[in-house]
């Protein structure tokens, strides 16, 4: 077979039925990951965007894509200022390493941020590519904190976390754009796994082209549109070097979710841009307005906390089928009869959740509820009061 644009003998073989050569094949990933940021028209020349570099696959791409994208002499050179940072992972020196040796082939300085920053968010822009300082204190802090919860939350958790630590990095920075290098395939599992954990609402700002949960900083997600497969030929062929990742944690919901999907999609090869398709249908339309921000958010994730154009949360599906059950007649009697669990009539949730829907969603207040002692930063301790 040949390459389906030019006919040249094919090297790339897409979905099973798209052949390409690899100059056509690369034409055709750049036009994607520019056509995602023009279609959006979010971009004003020349302004600083920041980069989230993880060393993965999809970011190990993002940064080449960029790179190529600001280094051409035309008219399609891509007018920004590009800023690049790497959260790090205490347990994980290594990931900074091998981000900082991707830096350094491209001439590009790249700031390395500690999670554990998360605990005071007081950093300082830290000399361009080294590995900071920071107290070991903080470290043992944000350790345990991760640690006190089950694995489920701690992954959805330490998602909150590095979306927090980058909007406070590109404010230090002045960069009004943050990108990210999510693949369609972490998209699609972040997005079942949203609805598994009852953030449906926020499905948009978590898997769509645009996070707009604050109302400085817009998250970008660049290569939204380039799938697994793409990327994997991307590296070949550039001979890239990705850092490899440890997969998302054994045992955790995530990780039950990622290998379902990664096996539906082997044999169906739309799994993936289905339920990604599906995202954009389930989020609301009116997310741009300023009315939107003017809303109280979410102390942890900063989504909205009172979403009323949704049409139901999971909370008030419950919250409506226990008054449906307990307006039964023959559902009270069985209560009165069972004073055991007759606690069901009075409010039972916020009893659960005390602080659901002042300062915090339902999904982090899962997550909360579900530490064990530990303590949230001080700054987030101070508005719970707890
Ligand atoms: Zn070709
Ligand atoms: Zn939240």
């Amino acid at each position: 077979m040949n390459c389906k644009k030019c006919d040249s003998s094919h090297t790339v073989l897409l979905r099973k039925k798209d052949y390409y050569c690899d100059d056509c094949f690369m034409v055709n990933t750049n036009h994607k990951f520019r056509a995602c940021i023009g279609k959006n028209k979010i971009l004003i020349p020349n302004e600083n965007v920041l980069i989230g570099i993880s060393g993965g696959v999809g970011s190990t791409v993002l940064l080449d894509l960029v790179n190529h994208a600001v280094t051409l002499e035309n008219t399609k050179k891509l007018r920004i200022v590009p800023f690049f940072v790497h959260l790090l992972d205490e347990e994980r020196k290594d990931s900074a390493q091998a981000v900082i040796k991707q830096c350094n082939k491209y001439n590009i300085n790249v700031y390395i941020i500690h999670l554990a920053e998360y605990m005071d968010l007081k950093f300082d822009i830290p000399e361009a590519n080294c590995i900071p300082e920071t107290e070991e204190n903080k470290v043992k802090l944000f350790h345990d904190m991760l640690n006190s919860m089950p694995i489920t939350a701690a992954t959805d958790f330490l998602l909150k976390v590095k979306r927090n630590l980058l909007v406070e990095f590109a404010k230090k920075v002045k960069c009004r754009i943050v990108f990210t290098g999510e693949t369609t395939s972490t998209l699609a599992i972040n997005l079942l796994t949203n609805l598994a954990t009852g953030r449906g609402s926020q499905v948009q700002d978590d898997i769509g082209f645009c996070d707009v949960r604050d109302k400085e900083i817009k998250i970008l997600r660049p290569i939204k549109d380039i799938s697994k497969e793409e990327l994997d030929y991307y590296v070949a062929i550039k001979q890239l070097s990705p850092f490899h990742e440890k997969d998302v944690i054994s045992n955790s919901l995530q990780s039950v979710i990622a290998s379902f999907v990664s096996d539906l999609q082997k044999d169906f090869q739309a799994t993936i841009s289905t339920v990604c398709k599906t995202a954009d249908k389930i989020g609301n339309q009116e997310r741009m307005n300023d009315e939107r921000n003017m809303q109280e958010k979410c102390v942890i994730c900063k989504s909205n906390l009172h979403t009323r154009d949704l049409n139901i949360s999971a909370l008030e599906a419950t919250n409506i089928s226990r008054k449906v059950s307990l307006g039964n007649a023959q559902f009270r009697q069985y209560l009165d009869n069972n004073p055991d669990i007759s606690s069901l009539e009075s409010d039972a949730t916020p009893s659960v959740f005390p602080l659901i829907n002042k300062y915090l969603c339902y999904g982090c207040s899962r997550n909360q509820s579900e530490m064990n002692q530990t303590k949230l930063p001080p700054y987030i301790e101070e508005v719970l009061k707890l």
